[in-house]
């Protein structure tokens, strides 16, 4: 999916989250940010994402030892990025926290609507992708995907007023 895409879908996450990271009673512009960075952070691995090109060195580092849409697409970098998000603990850490594993875990979901797919289970090279990945993986199909996805946000923030 595009980077667009993967901004709506992380915002999407992001709303869809809400209740159940009790978001409201905390730091909303922080939670949604970190989404947002969360939705684009897979593609590192990838030079020419939005992130890879602001930072080329890590994202072709990350893009020679592991590929496209390997480690950085995996159940192994949630966890392991769990895990290290888990080792702040500032004012505002659970905040972050769980908006950039809303994200990333929304990017994974995205992609794995490809034909390509995700290797979720990298070292595995098997590739996971949904049913009718054929139709979500083309231009107009993703363009539905990113409508709907603005859709939800559009009725979840309605709902929540
Ligand atoms: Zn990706």
């Amino acid at each position: 999916m595009k980077g667009t895409t993967h901004i709506i879908g992380g915002l999407a996450a992001g709303v869809m989250t809400t209740q159940l990271f009790d978001v409201t009673a905390q730091q909303p512009i922080v939670f949604y940010s970190s989404a947002l960075i969360g939705a684009i952070l897979p593609d590192i691995c990838h030079p020419k994402s939005m992130l890879g090109r602001r930072l080329p060195l890590i994202s072709k580092s990350i893009h020679r030892v592991f590929g496209h849409r390997a480690i950085t697409h995996s159940l192994l970098f949630i966890i392991g990025l769990a895990w290290l998000l888990n080792q702040w603990s500032f004012g505002f850490a659970a905040d972050l926290q769980a908006g950039i594993l809303a994200g990333v875990i929304s990017h994974i979901i995205l992609d794995a609507m490809t034909p390509r797919g995700v290797k979720l289970l990298y070292p595995l090279q098997t590739s996971f992708q949904f049913p009718l990945n054929r139709y979500t993986g083309s231009k107009l199909g993703e363009t539905i995907v990113g409508l709907s996805l603005m859709l939800v946000i559009i009725a979840l923030g309605l709902m929540s007023f």
